[in-house]
């Protein structure tokens, strides 16, 4: 359910209705919009009695929402959610772009690339500390000392950091570090972490999961929501199917979708959508077309070399190159790179 308050609602009555809710026991969530205030509810109790709420007054419409996310549907908030990451803005108009290795391999490698990334125009870096393999023989990352590197990135360059929290355990310890957690495609329905993650406030890019639905998926980032973290990013990074031409089908569709489901936005990441480095380039340009709000790209000054990933890895002049392109669709779309 959805309360929408008059524009001329004060918060002394914002906060009375807020406080019905909870005394009947469901879950309050106000979210000012630029003409007015909406309160979402959630919770499994029984509906709350619509009449009740309406005489408390400065209260406009009753909606009750059909989608089983609520707090991620445009029924609950129509405008694009814009998320704010260090002065970077993430939706609403802007492209962004992250670029980066696959995984934080040494201090050397990360300064190499983030310079070029950053000199060509990415505003976010990524690396794992923390690396999902799928085999235990495969390099892990460098953990802690991974997470000081990017520190070390972000103080040098500028650049604002995103990096992978593996699981429960490490996800305080990443938050502490990242401007923007991670949460990865094998993780997607880890309602642990999921939830956790809510209850900490940095912003989440969640990553679609490669057998998720997009309802399975929004589901997943209504439990982040549902615990008080409103700012996440979703990540299409493809899904498996049985092509074999290709590491996974990047699943472009979904986000016009997502776009006229949710108000999150919503970022294309092509390096593991398609696992190889020729294609990136034109998935990428397919993206930005679709409407997707970013992008994010693996970069290796070495792809030959590089512990994961190297494949699917842009050489810095080739990362170069697609953000050129990526200014100019963006440009045509009315799209800036801020
Ligand atoms: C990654 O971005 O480093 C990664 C492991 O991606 P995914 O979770 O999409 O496989
Ligand atoms: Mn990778």
């Amino acid at each position: 359910m959805l309360v929408v308050m008059d524009k001329n609602a004060t918060r002394e009555m914002v906060e009375k209705i807020c406080h019905e809710i909870e005394k009947a026991g469901l879950k309050a969530h106000p979210m000012p919009g630029a003409l007015r205030t909406a309160i979402g509810v959630t919770g499994n109790k029984q509906q709350i009695d619509a009449d009740h709420i309406l005489a408390l007054g400065g209260v406009k419409e009753i909606i009750h929402v059909t989608k089983p996310f609520k707090l991620v549907s445009r029924e609950f908030y129509p405008e694009d959610s814009v998320i704010d990451v260090n002065g970077i803005a993430v939706g609403g108009k802007n492209l962004v772009t992250m670029a980066g290795p696959c995984a934080v391999e040494s201090r050397d490698q990360c300064m190499i690339i983030a310079e070029r990334v950053a000199k060509s125009g990415a505003r976010i870096f990524r690396g794992g500390a923390y690396k999902p393999r799928t085999s235990p023989y495969s390099f892990q990352g460098l953990e802690e000392e991974g997470l000081k590197i990017l520190a070390e990135v972000r103080d040098k360059f500028g650049l604002a950091i995103v990096t992978e929290a593996i699981d429960t355990e490490v996800l305080d310890l990443v938050s502490e570090y990242a401007d923007i957690i991670q949460i990865g495609a094998r993780n997607m329905q880890n309602y642990s972490l999921l939830k956790k993650a809510g209850r900490q406030s940095k912003p989440v890019l969640l990553k679609r999961g490669m057998a998720a639905t997009l309802e399975e998926f929004l589901m997943a980032a209504e439990y982040v929501m549902n615990e008080g973290n409103h700012n996440i990013i979703l990540c299409e990074r493809g899904v498996r199917t049985f092509a074999d031409h290709t590491r996974n089908t990047l699943d472009l569709s979904s986000v016009p979708y997502v776009k006229r489901t949710s108000h999150l936005p919503i970022i294309v990441d092509p390096s593991h959508g398609t696992g190889i480095v020729h294609k990136v380039l034109p998935l990428s340009r397919a993206a930005i077309a679709v409407g997707a709000d970013g992008l994010l790209i693996e970069v290796h000054h070495d792809p030959a070399n590089a512990l994961s990933d190297g494949p699917q890895s842009l050489t810095p002049d080739n990362f170069d190159g697609l953000m050129k392109e990526i200014r100019a669709i963006g440009s045509v779309l009315g799209r800036t790179c801020e």
